[in-house]
């Protein structure tokens, strides 16, 4: 069964005419990695943003989000919140505690975890993100890149099925990027599911197992790395493509 799968999902926002999401259609399996691409305004984090309810922008919906073959909204919040983490493209904004270490735990402790539980995953992130030297600082000491990092570190500390990354390195340094991409990439490695919009079309096209590229609101092609990137069939897709790699 697919992890997720999305039936004729239609959105639109209030007071818009058109649809920012018209009739998608596609499935993601456990440990797939989907790269969502297209150019700026075209639908990529309202699209995200239904993959959790909590996200989920307000509007007018039709159609299925499924997930593991259950309508998502009908999946608790506390089940979501263990299995669909979500980190956004801006770093200052998502970060809700004062220290790094309690920033780890946070989602675990709000989900009633033990303390010991807690401890040991957390220990186990800090261990796997690098981040033991600079674990007892204060939240607003970290660089946009360390804030990143400590930002998938807590979603993966929840060990969901899946993550969901918006443009995780647009708000970062270009030194940066790489390495918050090096972290990614070992997550896909791990067997991780993760969908995630970014510009970075070299890291897509190397990690991605399939692409899907969106154009006002529709998705006009998906398929693999090398069929998206390297043979496009549509115009629209060819001349983004040019810009961007
Ligand atoms: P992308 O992430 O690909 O840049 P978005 O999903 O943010 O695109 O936006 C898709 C479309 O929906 C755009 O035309 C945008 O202007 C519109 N949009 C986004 N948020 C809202 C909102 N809250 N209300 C109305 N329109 C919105
Ligand atoms: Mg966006």
């Amino acid at each position: 069964m697919a992890l997720f799968e999305i039936r004729n999902l239609t959105f639109t926002y209030p007071d818009q005419k058109k649809p920012a999401l018209t009739d998608l259609n596609f499935s993601l399996k456990q440990g797939e990695f989907l790269v969502v691409c297209g150019k700026s305004g075209c639908g990529k984090s309202t699209l995200l943003r239904h993959f959790k309810t909590a996200m989920a922008p307000y509007g007018e919906r039709k159609g299925q989000i499924l997930f593991e073959g259950r309508e998502l909204d009908t999946v608790s919040v506390r089940e979501q919140g263990a299995r669909i983490g979500y980190v956004l493209q801006s770093p200052d904004n998502q970060l809700v505690t004062d220290k790094v270490w309690h920033e780890l735990a946070f989602g675990l402790e709000n989900l009633g975890y033990e303390t010991g539980t807690i401890r040991l995953r957390v220990a186990e992130m800090a261990s796997f993100f690098g981040i033991q030297t600079w674990f007892e600082k204060s939240v607003e000491e970290l660089s946009g890149g360390q804030k990143q990092r400590v930002a998938i570190a807590r979603a993966l500390a929840m060990n969901p099925n899946i993550i969901l990354f918006d443009e995780p390195t647009s708000a970062l340094d270009p030194e940066m990027v790489g390495e918050v991409l090096d972290v990614m990439k070992g997550l896909t490695h791990g067997g991780m599911t993760l969908v995630i919009v970014t510009h970075e079309m070299g890291f897509a096209k190397e990690v991605a197992d399939r692409v899907l590229f969106m154009d006002e609101g529709y998705i006009i092609e998906q398929g693999t790395p090398d069929e998206i990137f390297s043979h496009p069939k549509e115009e629209r897709t060819k001349n983004f493509l040019s810009k961007v790699l």
